[in-house]
């Protein structure tokens, strides 16, 4: 059995990787953006693969005020990693792109062969140019070297474990979050924009499981996309979450915050044709158990 390195092990998707051939690593273990830490990290090891989860991940407000962080730190992480990879041999290598690299304007639904058709929407140009380069690298790579190197891309991703973080965090569990707090504390809520864009979203464990099943059978180049290719109005997204939560107050939407991108929908018929049989977890039952965890795991929670 291949014995597989798992970057950013302790992250929403990397904790999803228990079995014994899976070596996860954090950030506690070295800074995948410096090169020195990389090469030892890689160094003695006897990795077969590698599944990339490690990155500087956020919302839409993570990313509007972190443009250059997310750039830099991403891009740093992505292209020395796969450099020693290569280096050091390891045959193949999974790395998380997201929907966000598609162009802001575009035919839709997103499919791997838009993805340079146009800028990506301006609320996370940073992060999305340093994902699109990722495609670049494995691709090139893939192709030079012969190395089985590429790109997943999924939609939103949630579960238990995510980061809760209220300013930074992805709109699923920044609202739980919220919406936790409100009704502890008997208060109103407030859930940013308009409510009108949609979403689309896939549960953690899905996606690890997805990329486990692609780890053994895909040989492509293309990058593979990820997603339910469901999509739902946030304001739904909200109610939804309320609901869970038995939620009385008011809900308010503060539209001087930004909606970001209005829709990403997303050709997911690479992945149904692989898997037919792959059953997606359904939303609601997904966001139960990302709320259970929270309100279980709250002390210790990312948040
Ligand atoms: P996450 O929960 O934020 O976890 C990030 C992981 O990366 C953590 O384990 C973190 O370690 C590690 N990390 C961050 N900076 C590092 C550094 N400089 N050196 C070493 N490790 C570092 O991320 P996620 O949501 O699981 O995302 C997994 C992958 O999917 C990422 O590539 C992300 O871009 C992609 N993706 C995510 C979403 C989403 O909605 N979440 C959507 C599409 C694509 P510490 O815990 O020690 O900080
Ligand atoms: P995006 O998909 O990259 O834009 O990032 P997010 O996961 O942060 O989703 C952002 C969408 O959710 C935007 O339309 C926001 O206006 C909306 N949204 C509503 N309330 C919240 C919230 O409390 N936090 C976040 N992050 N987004 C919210």
């Amino acid at each position: 059995m291949d014995k597989i390195l798992v970057t950013g092990g302790s992250g929403l998707v990397g904790r999803c990787f228990t079995e014994d051939n899976f070596h996860r690593i954090s950030s506690k273990d070295g800074d995948l953006t410096d090169p020195k830490t990389i090469s030892s990290l890689l160094e003695k090891s006897d990795y077969n693969g590698i599944i990339h989860c490690a990155a500087r991940v956020g919302g839409i407000m993570g990313n509007m005020n972190n443009q250059g962080l997310y750039f830099y730190e991403n891009i740093m992480m992505n292209t020395l990693l796969i450099e020693e990879a290569r280096r050091r041999n390891i045959e193949k290598l999974i790395l998380y792109s997201s929907t966000c690299v598609f162009p802001d304007k575009v035919e839709y639904p997103l499919s791997p062969e838009k993805i340079h058709l146009g800028p990506p929407h301006e609320s996370n140009y940073g992060y999305a140019y340093a994902k699109r380069m990722g495609i670049v690298q494995t691709r090139s790579y893939q192709e030079q070297y012969g190395l089985n190197y590429f790109c997943v891309i999924p939609c939103n991703i949630y579960g238990p474990g995510d980061n809760y973080n209220i300013e930074n965090g992805h709109v699923i569990p920044s609202l739980i979050h919220k919406i936790y707090v409100a009704h502890r504390d008997g208060k109103d809520f407030t859930a940013w924009g308009s409510g009108n864009p949609l979403r689309e979203f896939i549960f953690s464990e899905d996606v690890a499981q997805l990329t486990k099943l692609l780890y053994k059978d895909y040989n492509g180049s293309d990058p593979v996309i990820l997603s339910t290719s469901e999509e739902v109005r946030i304001k739904d997204l909200v109610l939804a979450i309320a609901d869970h939560f038995r939620f009385k107050g008011k809900i308010v939407f503060d539209s001087s915050k930004p909606d970001g991108q209005f829709r990403k929908p997303s050709d997911n018929s690479e992945i149904k044709k692989m898997y037919p049989n792959f059953k997606f977890t359904a939303l609601e039952e997904g966001l139960k158990k990302s709320i259970d965890w929270f309100i279980e795991n709250y002390e210790k929670a990312r948040k």
